[in-house]
């Protein structure tokens, strides 16, 4: 083969079919799972679909992503929602995000959050600091801070907040006191607002059907069940059986520990990436709110989101739950799927170690695409376009 792609989630497989489009036919995608789809599949729970890999929705700005993904689940079997996702701060359910929606809580507080922002590093022209727990405060305010955002990432990431860098804080929006106290007098959101405000979802299916037909559409060019378990680096033999001039990788590099890989320096590299595995839990009843998804501080509750499933699936009933797997403390016996790799940890020195992974995967004719294969939180339209723009590269 000329290439290899090892895992068929959303970058493989829209690598593997930027390929075909452009008739290069000379490739093998090998994937361990019976379905393709990654971290974007779905199962049939309860007489519905559900997202295994967490709460999946698809963003609608970039039309090279959707042109390829229409072309296998059409453009009418897709359901266009306006986002509403809430908060559950203390007894308010409120809308996201917190710092624009103050108005919605009683007036004490809104008064208490105010002048926390109004004190916030960012807002005094303070350095930023460095650190994510430190940087937390600097952008938002100390009250924020503790009554928000570091117990939801603390669940969200397992704790380990002093491992986090700041590097990827940019997607936050920005909070200026001018905007909070805009909002809170005319009691309606003001500034800049999260990106994904309107997203797609399969109306009859869930998200992992686009993903499955993509997999189905390779025929011969993939291989389902087939962990990839040995690489030969220099001669680029996988599972003494598959050999190609040039290996994409997708898989999580942490995995590349178990081949027969050197030098010592860049087995040093990948022990240092770190990432976070999560539980998915299903429960039957339905939920009395509006929102497709609630995010959940409270560090007493396990779990740090809900999905409502009944508000965004066709004639579905039921909720799940995500959980990061070191929170995990309670036992039941709902349907549950834990995701080991589910997000990739942007702890202090890994853009360094990224880097140099990555350099020595070049001298080696091998190409690290996507969430794993570049260490990266993207979303599943991020990694379909990487896919091809590699493809379109190379
Ligand atoms: C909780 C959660 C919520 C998310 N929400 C959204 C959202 O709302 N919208 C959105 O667009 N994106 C969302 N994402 C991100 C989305 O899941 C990823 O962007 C996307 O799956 C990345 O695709 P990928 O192909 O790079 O990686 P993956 O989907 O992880 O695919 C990697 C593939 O490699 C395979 N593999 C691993 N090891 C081996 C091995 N040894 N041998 C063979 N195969 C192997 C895996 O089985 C998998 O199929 C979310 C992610 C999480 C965890």
């Amino acid at each position: 083969m000329k290439y290899i792609i090892l895992g068929a989630g959303p970058s493989g497989l829209a690598f593997a079919h930027s390929l075909l489009a452009k008739g290069e036919d000379s490739f093998l995608v090998i994937e361990k799972e019976a379905v393709a789809g990654g971290l974007c599949r779905s199962m049939n729970v309860d007489g519905s679909p559900l997202d295994i890999g967490g709460g999946h929705f698809l963003d609608v700005k970039n039309e090279t992503v959707k042109k390829l993904l229409f072309q296998f689940l059409p453009e009418k079997e897709w359901q266009l929602f306006n986002r509403i996702s809430t908060i559950q701060y203390q007894a308010t359910e409120m809308d996201y995000p917190f710092e624009a929606n103050l108005f919605q809580l009683p007036i004490d507080k809104q008064i208490d959050f105010v002048e926390s922002i109004a004190e916030a590093g960012c807002n005094k022209g303070l350095p930023m600091p460095d650190l994510f727990e430190e940087w937390i405060e600097w952008k938002l305010g100390s009250l924020i801070a503790k009554e928000y955002m570091l117990p939801y990432n603390k669940k969200i990431w397992g704790g380990n907040l002093d491992k986090l860098g700041t590097y990827w804080l940019y997607k936050l929006p920005n909070v200026s006191l001018r905007d909070t106290l805009k909002s809170v007098i005319e009691k309606k959101p003001a500034g800049e607002m999260p990106a994904h405000a309107k997203f797609l979802y399969p109306k009859e299916y869930g998200y992992g059907e686009v993903w499955k037909r993509m997999g189905e559409a390779l025929g011969e060019r993939i291989i389902l069940n087939t962990p990839v378990t040995e690489i030969d680096s220099k001669t680029k033999i996988i599972n003494q059986k598959y050999q190609a001039d040039c290996i994409i990788n997708t898989i999580p590099w942490t995995e590349w520990m178990k081949f027969n890989i050197s030098p010592d320096a860049l087995k040093e590299e990948i022990k240092k990436l770190d990432y976070a595995s999560i539980r998915i839990e299903y429960h039957e009843n339905n939920l009395e709110t509006k929102a497709h998804w609630v995010y959940l501080p409270d560090e007493s509750l396990e779990e740090h989101r809900i999905l409502c499933r009944h508000n965004f699936c066709g004639n579905s009933k039921g909720y799940w739950t995500e959980i990061n797997t070191k929170n995990k403390k309670q036992k039941n016996n709902n349907w549950n799927y834990t995701n080991e790799y589910a997000y990739p940890l942007n702890t202090i020195g890994k853009p360094e170690s990224v880097k140099n992974i990555l350099n020595w995967a070049k001298e080696n004719n091998i190409i690290g695409l996507g969430r794993w294969g570049e260490w990266e939180h993207m979303n599943s339209d991020v990694a379909v376009d990487k896919g091809i723009k590699l493809a379109n590269i190379i």
